[in-house]
């Protein structure tokens, strides 16, 4: 099983960092954008690399694995996907004001 920091850079390594591309960034297309209750979150609750499936089923690979998690809302579409899969329901989709 990996825990470690160290353990999920590794798997990191072959994961893409979105990047803009001819559409311009994509994250102005919605304005409905993920806020993580960071009081529920639970690897910030627990100080360890746990959880995480908010980073693991957005399909835009926009949120970070790490404490706390962050999304680069140029290019979170506001799918909502995040959301449904945060077991303790640490996030809610709210209107953003993209720049
Ligand atoms: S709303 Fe969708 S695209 Fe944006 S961070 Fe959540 S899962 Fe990713
Ligand atoms: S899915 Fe929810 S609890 Fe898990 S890391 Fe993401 S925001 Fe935190």
């Amino acid at each position: 099983m990996t825990n470690s920091k160290k353990d999920y850079q590794k798997i990191l390594g072959s994961i893409q960092t979105p990047v803009e591309g001819e559409a311009g960034e994509t994250g102005t297309w919605s304005s409905l954008k993920p806020i993580i209750d960071l009081d529920k979150c639970i690897p910030v609750k627990s100080g360890k690399y746990v959880c995480f499936n908010c980073w693991l089923y957005c399909p835009e690979g926009v949120i970070s694995r790490t404490i706390p998690p962050e999304v680069d809302n140029r290019y979170c579409k506001g799918c909502g996907i995040c959301m449904e899969e945060c077991p303790v329901q640490a996030i809610t989709m709210k209107e953003v004001k993209i720049k």
